[in-house]
């Protein structure tokens, strides 16, 4: 059998593909090496029937309304909007920094002037910001750096805040009023059925074959393609020839509480100072699912293992830039993801590139034929 497109990687940039182009009459072949579709938004019951999900919590949101209806054709969805606490000192703030987080940590009654004005004094400028301990410092100077950010980064890094990339601490916003969602975005919704749901329905196709526990390596030899799509990490895809990308990889610890309705109080505490995971998440509060008992989620970060993160720093994205090149030299391959193209994506900027590779793929294949 000939496909027009084999597509490596079943998360959402290779997934998202192979829907868009055997929606035009491709014959696609999808193969990831796991034994799931998702990528590392797969979600799953588990042992106690709580819907969990194995590689990490997975929150939905975008400003973008294209992505949002592209999607809502594979699901419906449950309004969520996320919230996060830190602790510090044993007790708990909300974050980001917002004007209670300022109130509580410092027995202050600010207004939301006051707030900006308290900030005002606490901030150090930094001008240029280039690394992501500018961009904390800047925002809010060293004394809320030092309990918020640097230990945590550290952890969740294993570098300082001074040799990542502004990028990095810049997800994360200031508030001087009280607004607590970890997200602001105008579409902040969780799949209804799940992530494994949506997927599913996304890739039944009678052009879609999906074949999963299948590595690139195996069918290399034995199948025909027109068009390779390779979302897997780039570095591997040119066996490490210019050397190796770093990625930052994390254990996850899962425990179920069957004694417990509830474990915490939002669905992800943060501990930048104490233990060593970076934050534990409570699965129900992110799906609405209503149990007995309660499954949550420790994250280890670590430097071996399953490559989660890219690891924003110019160095790293020096030698990012040198495999790009090779892959522009490479006809016949495109590359999309967050592991393909080494950046710090969300799922739903994963799905906007993702539509425009295929887009772009259709628009090649039309003026081929004309
Ligand atoms: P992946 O999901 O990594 O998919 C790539 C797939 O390719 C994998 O399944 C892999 O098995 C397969 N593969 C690789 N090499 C090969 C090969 N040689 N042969 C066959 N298959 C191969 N984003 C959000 O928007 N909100 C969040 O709350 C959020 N939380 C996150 C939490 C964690 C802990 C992590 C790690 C990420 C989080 N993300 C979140 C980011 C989100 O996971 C990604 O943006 C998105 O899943 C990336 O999709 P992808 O298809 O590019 O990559
Ligand atoms: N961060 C931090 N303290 C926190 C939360 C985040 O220092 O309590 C920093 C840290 O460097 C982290 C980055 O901000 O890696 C981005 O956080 P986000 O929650 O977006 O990370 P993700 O969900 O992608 O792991």
């Amino acid at each position: 059998m000939k496909y027009d497109y084999l597509v490596v990687g079943a998360g959402f940039a290779g997934s998202v593909c192979a829907q868009q182009l055997a929606e035009a009459g491709r014959r696609v072949l999808l193969i990831d090496k796991r034994p799931h579709v998702g990528g590392n938004a797969y979600d799953q019951r588990d042992r106690h029937g709580v819907l969990v999900h194995p590689y990490g919590p997975h929150i939905f949101h975008t400003n973008s309304k294209r992505v949002f209806e592209y999607l809502s054709q594979f699901t419906t969805w449950r309004f969520y909007e996320h919230r996060v606490l830190a602790v510090v000192n044993g007790r708990a703030y909300p974050l980001p920094i917002n004007r209670t987080t300022l109130n509580q940590l410092y027995g202050l009654e600010l207004d939301e002037a006051g707030a900006a004005a308290y900030l005002a004094r606490l901030r150090e400028p930094r001008d240029p910001i280039r690394t992501s301990e500018d961009v904390v410092l800047n925002s809010v100077g060293r004394d809320l750096c030092e309990k918020f950010f640097r230990g945590y980064t550290k952890k969740q890094w294993g570098l300082d805040l001074s040799e990542l990339s502004a990028g990095v601490a810049a997800r994360i916003p200031t508030r001087t009023n009280d607004d607590d969602r970890y997200f602001t975005d105008a579409f902040q919704f969780m799949p209804a059925d799940g992530y494994t749901a949506m997927f599913e329905r996304m890739l039944t196709n009678n052009n879609i074959t999906v074949s999963v526990s299948t590595a690139l390596a195996e069918v290399r030899d034995s199948v025909q393609w027109r068009h390779m799509i390779y979302t897997g990490p780039i570095d591997e895809f040119f066996g490490y020839r210019l050397g190796r990308l770093p990625y930052r990889s994390l254990r996850f610890e899962h425990e179920h509480l069957p004694d417990r309705e509830w474990y915490q109080r939002v669905g992800t505490v943060n501990y930048p100072n104490d233990h060593e995971y970076t934050r534990i998440t409570e699965f129900k509060h992110l799906t609405g699912q209503r149990c007995a008992g309660t499954s949550i989620v420790r994250e280890y970060p670590q430097a071996e293992g399953d490559p989660y993160y890219p690891i924003p720093r110019p160095a790293n994205e020096e030698l990012f830039r040198k495999y790009r090149e090779l892959a522009e030299a490479t006809p016949g391959v495109t590359f999309v993801g967050r592991l393909a193209e080494y950046r710090y994506y969300n799922m739903d900027q994963v799905v906007g590139a993702a539509l425009a590779v295929a887009r772009n793929l259709l628009k090649q294949d039309k003026q081929a034929q004309s």
